[in-house]
């Protein structure tokens, strides 16, 4: 077996430890003698993960009992749509920071439904190659949306607005459960799972009591939030495979990692590993703004495009993959995720070092 470096930014790496227990587990699921694909979503053994998964997610990141732990289906873009169809009130503006790309989607699902959408904050004029930082906070707004970890600009919240008591709803599909951040003045936040939490077709959704008070009921059955609180998760079939996968994620987090201080000081090594090589020279040049810079997700360029491709090429003979930019923007993008390792990104820095001095 030979497994590459794994750079890529969705779906992107899992912990080695969770893939050798999914395959230990596959055939015969802690003694059922079928595997977690086979089971009933309604049997105690799929209900135990569940609730696992559940309890740790409140655990790592410190929720109280008024949130709401969710699993959902439709990816993080499913969410642009039910956030405002669920959680915008009449006679209330919708508050939106406009970050890139997601940020910029959620924005248009809101003004698509009609809702009195406003852009708060933008860094469009610099190509979103930063975090705004002056947010005004009406407080009269339904809610605040940004995009906590921008994946394609490699951008990154270091810290959150202050709303005013304004529920913020953020988008946090590529840095959830990277770093510790205080939940209280979030409404909600959500993730599509394939970037850190684990496999894709499940979205972690966490929403606070008080805005499942605004769900309107004449909303088709399987998009309002109230169906899954109330009935948790399991109104229909969840994807109990990613739900399991993720759990196993969740307990590396936990009982391997050592809980959430611990992910974030492994993860702001590693970002201070190649971050620090690009401040060192200038053959590389980081495209997002130091202040804004995303430890999940850094971007880069090189002097030239042929460079570039050789620099691809080279680097995927070298057992580094999945380091090309998004096709909006180009350039290179290492998606340095919780389960990416120190070593992972020390081999990365090894390589860009000798690109350098061959091509420099
Ligand atoms: C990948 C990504 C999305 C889209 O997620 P899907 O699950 O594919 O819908 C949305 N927001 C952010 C921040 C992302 O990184």
């Amino acid at each position: 077996m030979s497994r590459i470096f794994n750079f890529n930014a969705g779906p992107a790496a899992l912990p080695l430890k969770v893939l050798e227990q999914v395959k230990a587990e596959t055939l015969d699921f802690r003694g059922t003698g079928m595997s977690i694909l086979e089971i009933s979503h309604r049997s105690k053994f799929f209900e135990q993960v569940l609730d696992d998964a559940i309890d740790r997610t409140r655990r790592l990141l410190g929720l109280n009992k008024s949130y709401h732990v969710l699993f959902l289906q439709g990816g993080a873009s499913l969410q642009f749509s039910m956030i405002p169809m669920n959680l915008a009130v009449a006679g209330k503006p919708v508050d939106y920071v406009d970050t890139g790309t997601w940020a910029t989607r959620a924005i248009k699902e809101a003004r698509n439904l009609g809702k009195d959408v406003r852009v708060v904050a933008s860094s469009e004029d610099k190509e979103y190659t930063h975090i705004p930082e002056n947010v005004p906070v009406d407080r009269d707004a339904a809610y605040l949306h940004i995009t906590s970890n921008n994946t394609i600009r490699g951008t990154q919240w270091r810290d959150f607005p202050d709303s005013g008591g304004v529920p913020i709803i953020s988008d946090m599909s590529s840095d959830i459960f990277s770093r510790r951040f205080d939940p209280k003045p979030f409404g909600m936040i959500y993730a599509g799972a394939q970037k850190n939490l684990g496999p894709a077709g499940v979205t972690l959704v966490i929403i606070r009591e008080d805005l499942l008070e605004r769900v309107p009921k004449e909303l088709p059955t399987m998009l309002r939030y109230t169906t899954y609180s109330e009935n948790k998760s399991l109104y229909n079939t969840p994807p109990c495979f990613a739900i399991y996968v993720a759990d196993l994620v969740l307990e590396w987090i936990e009982e391997t990692i050592g809980g959430l201080d611990a992910m974030q000081k492994t993860n702001d090594e590693k970002a201070r590993i190649i971050y620090g090589y690009i401040d060192s020279q200038d053959f590389y040049r980081g495209t997002a703004r130091p202040d804004s810079r995303s430890k999940m997700n850094v971007t880069f360029r090189l002097p030239d495009p042929e460079l570039e491709k050789q620099f691809l090429a080279e680097a995927g003979a070298a057992g580094l993959g999945g380091l090309k930019g998004h096709r909006s923007v180009g350039g290179f993008r290492a998606s340095i995720y919780n389960s990416v390792t120190v070593e992972a990104v020390k081999a990365l820095v090894s390589f860009m070092k000798d690109f350098a001095a061959k091509r420099g």
